[in-house]
């Protein structure tokens, strides 16, 4: 759950999410509408689909039991080598590194070392993180490690003078501390343009959403998404269907996820009769209705609440 979510959002939906899954084969056996709701709030659904895969493989391929060692973890459906490291090490006393970006920034620092973004620079540092980890306690070192990077080697406004490395510390001796670790070269954005359609049902007010199976939004829920290369078949489709209305909103919308960067147009496919909207085309397959007061708690992704609210502004309640 912390992965690219803070603490302070982590702990009250953690607290009830193993309310309501205090064990494997509960979280196995979870329904989707369940997962989703517990998970509301946290972003990057993904997680929360890994984590039930993972259920999912300890109770039927291993029969209940956890895995006991790092090589074990990696095989577990989602779990890749950070989080079986920290795993193997927290709770299985395994000595094995566990190297986050503040682990990063604190041995950048401590060596003062320029290359750790390129491969060869993170397995100097994954080597370096394994030699002087101790035999006893791993699983605390390789937390005093994480933690000492989150609390006082910070990213902006280290706390030298309270720091138990400061003595070995080179970039605190060369005071070059601004200088490590360098900025991560970031990736370039991808500029990516999408259609939303809101099929609306206005004599009962109730509006369609699918689960989406494809593209970069897969297995979330909400309204149809429709790409660049999809446009043209679509509308002529959503054109074609004599029960439905379409029009574009005037408000577009824009978001970004990871190195996507998102522009989005909405277009109302309104039912103007009160038949059974049967769409038969592939992106828009598998739409069911939800009655408008209903649907926040549906939408599994800030994209998709952007564009309700770009509804409900030009189609009151
Ligand atoms: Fe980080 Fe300062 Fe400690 Fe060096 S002395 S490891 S820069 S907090």
């Amino acid at each position: 759950m912390s992965q690219q979510t803070t603490l302070a959002v982590v702990a009250p939906k953690f607290a009830e999410f193993v309310k309501h899954l205090p064990s494997v084969d509960d979280l196995a056996a979870c329904d989707e509408e369940k997962l989703r709701q517990l998970w509301s709030g946290l972003g990057y659904y993904a997680r929360a689909r890994n984590l039930k895969k993972g259920a999912q493989c300890i109770v039927e391929q291993r029969k209940g039991n956890f895995p006991q060692s790092y090589q074990e973890w990696l095989e577990i459906p989602g779990c890749g080598p950070y989080t079986a490291a920290a795993i193997a090490s927290i709770c299985c006393h395994e000595k094995v590194a566990c190297v986050d970006g503040n682990v990063i920034r604190v041995v950048s620092r401590l060596l003062a070392l320029q290359d750790v973004w390129s491969s060869s620079g993170q397995s100097a540092i994954q080597a370096y993180v394994t030699r002087i980890q101790p035999d006893n306690r791993p699983g605390d070192f390789n937390q005093a490690m994480m933690e000492l990077g989150a609390t006082v080697c910070r990213k902006t406004k280290p706390q030298c003078h309270l720091c138990p490395l400061q003595e070995h510390c080179l970039a605190f001796a060369k005071n070059c501390i601004e200088l490590c670790p360098p900025k991560k070269p970031r990736r370039d954005a991808v500029n990516v343009e999408l259609f939303a359609v809101v099929v609306w049902r206005k004599t009962t007010d109730a509006i369609a959403i699918v689960k989406r199976t494809k593209g970069f939004l897969s297995n979330t829920v909400g309204f149809p998404l429709i790409s660049e290369s999809e446009v043209e078949e679509a509308n002529k489709l959503l054109k074609s269907l004599p029960h439905l209305q379409l029009s574009e909103l005037p408000n577009t919308f824009s978001h970004n996820i990871t190195h996507h960067r998102i522009s989005g147009r909405v277009f109302v496919a309104q039912e103007i009769e009160n038949a059974s909207v049967c769409l038969q085309i592939d992106i828009l397959q598998h739409l069911y209705w939800v009655a408008r007061s209903d649907i926040t708690s549906k939408l599994s992704t800030s994209l998709d609440n952007k564009v309700l609210q770009l509804f409900h502004k030009y189609y009151d309640k």
